[in-house]
């Protein structure tokens, strides 16, 4: 194994694993190993970035809307996003074309 990050809280350099977990025995912190405990379940952009119920994303290609003739062009803002999972992981109400599902993959998340 690498060498142990130090403990986010106190910094101490005593940390050790425990299973997934990384222990501090200064201040009892426990955090996971890999940074992101939740990262199976966590949905990302794609840059990446975790995206959260309520962000807002824009659309980084042409997205065909499954049944009609309409575009999601790129650009697109799509505010109030909710992650549901699955294969297109994002639920959301686009302007001028209603609820629709996307992919995160075809997302980025706009800071505002
Ligand atoms: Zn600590």
């Amino acid at each position: 194994m690498s060498e142990l990050p130090p403990c986010p809280k106190c910094q101490s350099a005593y940390t050790y694993e425990d299973g997934e977990l990384l222990i501090c025995p200064e201040c009892a912190h426990e955090w996971s190993a890999s940074g992101d405990a939740a990262s199976e379940n966590v949905i990302r952009d794609s840059n990446g970035t975790p995206l959260a119920d309520g962000d807002t994303v824009s659309v980084i290609k042409d997205l065909k809307v499954k049944g009609s003739s309409s575009v999601v062009k790129v650009g697109t803002k799509v505010k109030n996003i909710r992650l549901v999972g699955g294969d297109h992981d994002i639920d959301c109400k686009i302007p001028g074309i209603g609820q629709m599902g996307l992919k995160s993959e075809f997302v980025k998340k706009v800071v505002e």
